[in-house]
């Protein structure tokens, strides 16, 4: 049987990836919804490529536009955020992708979780802000998440085979990003022409940024937590600036499984879609004879001061990593808007930590609340 799939965030750079895993796999998959928020022109493009049921365009000023180019081919448009919590919930949908960036996938991603529907999670922002929520509500449903960020899905495919296997820890590996080994003096003036270029891979804006500083990987041990249910203490962080080696599982007998090979989001985005089978790709093959090192460091969390702010928001629990979260979506947009230098970043990040009233057990209105607040805060700082 055919997969049915929803891609949420159709137009980013995971998004395009996940089209081109359903086009190389028609027998497997069938494309149901396509969802972006500004971009109409790929999204009219995408819909007329690949004729969705239905697509919807988060920013209404654009509805008129989508509706005339794709309602003379029989395809639904929608609009609005409103649009897009309910389109997951579409009867003929089976696999939600959460390819969207940032806080906005959270309540699509309860509503596909409520509605029964299969995750593969890209939009790691979600588990970030809201993890306990999110896990408990996915097992009261039954509903599996499966990993499409790259370093969870080599742990997810250590893991099969294993499942009554207890973890010891887990290694999650970094590559450092375009700034591995420079100091604070040198982080003082970078720009963002120079943070935006990853050394292995091609990413939307913001997770890039992220890798640069580090809060890509803090917000990873986050995610990891709540995916496979560890205690902070289990899970690792190394840098291993290759990328090949994807991450690592430790079981309790002290033997370590890692998941290799190129960088390529397709693969993982695949073995999320095609769980559990593992489909036949054409994607270039790793090789030793072009690798004749593999090396792996210590993250400096000293220079890197959002590793360490995430780890401590882990710590903290309750809102805090939804805090850490906003505040990180704010000083990401300014730093990317020459507001504020690369190493303000933390800055604001750990003022609206100190600032913002802790809750030790938020429900789902608290964390909406605590986004708004931490916002708010966050540009009257900026
Ligand atoms: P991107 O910026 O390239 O694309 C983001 C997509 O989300 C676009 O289609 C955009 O239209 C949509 N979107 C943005 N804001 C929205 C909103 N408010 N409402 C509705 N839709 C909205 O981002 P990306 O690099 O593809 O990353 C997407 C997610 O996947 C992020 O959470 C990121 O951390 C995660 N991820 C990405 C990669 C990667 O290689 N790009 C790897 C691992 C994890
Ligand atoms: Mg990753």
């Amino acid at each position: 049987m055919k997969k049915r799939i929803a891609i949420l965030g159709s137009t980013g750079s995971i998004g395009t990836q996940a089209l081109e895993v359903i086009e190389a796999n028609p027998e497997s998959f069938e494309l149901e919804v396509l969802t972006a928020n500004h971009n109409a022109k790929l999204l009219i493009a995408q819909a007329l490529a690949y004729k969705p049921n239905a697509v919807v365009i988060a920013n209404e000023a654009l509805y008129d536009e989508v509706f005339d180019a794709l309602d003379p081919h029989d395809i639904k448009v929608y609009a609005g955020a409103n649009a897009l919590n309910s389109i997951v919930e579409m009867e003929t949908v089976d696999l939600v992708l959460t390819a969207m960036v940032g806080y906005a996938g959270l309540q699509p991603t309860i509503r596909a979780i409520q509605a029964g529907k299969t995750i593969a999670l890209a939009n790691k922002e979600t588990l970030v802000v809201a993890g306990e929520l999110i896990s408990k509500l996915a097992r009261e449903k039954g509903v599996n998440i499966y990993p499409v960020d790259s370093e969870h899905s080599a742990i997810f495919q250590c893991l099969a085979g294993e499942f009554h296997n207890p973890i010891e820890k887990i290694i999650l590996t970094a590559s450092g990003g375009p700034f591995r080994g420079k100091d604070k003096a040198f982080l003082e003036t970078v720009t963002k022409a120079q943070a935006l270029k990853h050394p292995n891979w091609s990413m939307g804006a913001k997770i890039t940024i992220d890798s640069a500083s580090l809060m890509n990987k803090g917000l990873e041990v986050i995610e990891a937590k709540w995916l496979f249910g560890l205690r902070q203490d289990q899970i690792e962080v190394v840098v291993h600036p290759q990328s090949i080696v994807h991450s690592l599982v430790q079981f309790e007998d002290g033997s370590m499984k890692a998941q290799m090979g190129l960088p390529d989001m397709k693969l993982p985005i695949q073995y999320a879609m095609g769980y559990p089978n593992r489909l036949k790709s054409d994607f270039p093959r790793f090789d030793f004879r072009n690798f004749s090192q593999l090396t792996f460091e210590q993250p400096d969390l000293e220079t890197f001061r959002n590793l360490q702010l995430a780890y401590d928001a882990l710590a903290k629990g309750g809102n805090a990593p939804c805090v850490l979260n906003a505040a990180n979506e704010i000083a990401v947009a300014a730093f990317l808007n020459d507001e504020i230098g690369f190493l303000q970043m933390p800055d604001l990040i750990e003022s609206c930590l100190a600032k913002v009233a802790y809750i030790a057990q938020p429900s789902l209105e608290d964390y909406v609340q605590t986004d708004a607040e931490t916002r708010r805060l966050a540009e009257e700082f900026i």
